[in-house]
């Protein structure tokens, strides 16, 4: 049966922030075929298309998004072995989470930290999803794509997805060309789980000495839970994008500066490229925002500094309005720049302003 295409179609019901006007057109395409098609019709109508996968990553503006939305809904999973590893065939519409908790049940390791990360699969290269020292960049092989220039389907490798942190082809260079159908991973047989980040360590202080893949994903599910990083049903602290702003990245000289503005306890983590990495939330904090902070209907969670959360009946002005405001205090107490993670869609020059 050919996809339908809906008209003014509510997107805020489509994302974790529970935000946004309508999209003017919008097609579940539960296959290629029906992604293909959907955007070639657009194309011929010259209308602006979004390619959405769980809307876990989306904030939408009020004002909504004025062209075709395709939503990638391309199920199935497929295992197999290769040189000693399980090769992992996702569909982009399977649900990220799911598909962790399957790997997890067959005894591969290589994505555990990742549980509990809202979203599908085809989201994942997208922002190079992380948390808990893993990375998606570590495991994934390829991805198959539709390149909407060219027009035609692609098998992109590792390399060519040009990984960093929160960063990809995807949301850079190449933003807006791929429509991702699968992805393809590489898990390890019987592996150990990644405990490296000295929070997940911490669970396990005195407890377990060798902690399995099961009880490590069970303990970075609970971490997040601690956090509203996990989606819970009727947490209000959940309904967010998640962390609004990525961690800073700057150049051992710029974190001098940081250094003497801040003190010594100025988070630093090592990072590719010779930069350092150091904390959004640290910075929001000493730049006076606390857990809870909130302007109107938009405010911090309660749990994570890093989530802007919305507490019932917030509009995305609300949530840019907030995030002005905190990005400007820390600019001007810090220095330093936040950069917003959350794709925003719909908004006039395409930032919001932010
Ligand atoms: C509570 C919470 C916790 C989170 N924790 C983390 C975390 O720990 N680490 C982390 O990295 N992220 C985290 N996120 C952010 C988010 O879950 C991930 O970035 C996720 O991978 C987004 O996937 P999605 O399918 O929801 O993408 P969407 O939100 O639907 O889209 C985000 C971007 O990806 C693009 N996209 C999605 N699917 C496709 C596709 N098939 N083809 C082409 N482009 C596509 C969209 O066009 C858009 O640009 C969190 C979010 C929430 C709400």
């Amino acid at each position: 049966m050919k996809a339908l295409i809906h008209e003014n179609v509510a997107l805020a019901l489509l994302t974790t922030f529970g935000i946004g006007g309508p999209a003017r057109y919008f097609i579940d395409a539960p296959d290629e075929q029906t992604v293909l098609e959907a955007i070639h019709g657009a194309k011929e109508k010259d209308l602006p298309i979004f390619v959405l996968g769980g809307g876990s990553n989306l904030l939408v503006a009020d004002a909504g998004f004025p062209g075709l939305v395709v939503r990638i809904g391309i199920r199935g999973v497929e295992w197999a072995s290769a040189n000693g590893k399980t090769i992992v065939d996702a569909g982009a519409g399977e649900e990220w989470d799911r598909l962790v908790a399957s790997s997890v049940e067959r005894n591969l390791s290589g994505i555990e930290c990742l549980s509990g990360i809202p979203g599908s699969v085809g989201g994942t290269p997208v922002q190079n999803v992380g948390a808990y020292g893993q990375e998606i960049s570590e495991v994934l092989v390829s991805v198959r794509a539709y390149d909407r220039s060219a027009d035609r389907i692609v098998e992109l490798s590792h390399d060519e997805c040009g990984f960093t942190y929160r960063t990809s082809v995807f949301n850079t260079t190449a933003k807006d060309r791929y429509a991702v159908l699968h992805v393809i991973y590489a898990l390890t047989n019987n592996g150990n789980p990644a405990i490296r980040y000295p929070e997940l360590q911490r669970e396990f202080e005195g407890k377990t000495a060798n902690p399995t893949l099961a009880e490590v994903r069970d303990a970075v599910r609970r971490i997040r839970g601690r956090k509203a990083m996990l989606l819970v049903e009727g947490d209000p602290d959940c309904r967010s994008a998640g962390s609004f702003f990525k961690n800073p990245m700057v150049t051992e000289e710029k974190f001098a500066d940081l250094q003497s503005i801040a003190g010594p306890n100025v988070p630093r983590y090592p990072a590719s490229g010779g930069k350092v990495k150091t904390a959004a939330a640290w910075l929001i904090e000493h730049a006076g925002f606390s857990k809870g902070y909130s302007v109107g209907p938009v405010g911090l969670s309660t749990k994570h500094t890093l989530a802007l959360v919305n507490k019932g009946g917030a509009t995305a002005a609300d949530v840019v309005r907030l995030a002005r405001q905190i990005r400007s205090g820390v600019r001007d107490r810090f220095g330093i720049e936040l950069v917003p993670e959350p794709v925003l869609l719909g908004f006039e020059n395409g930032s919001g302003g932010l």
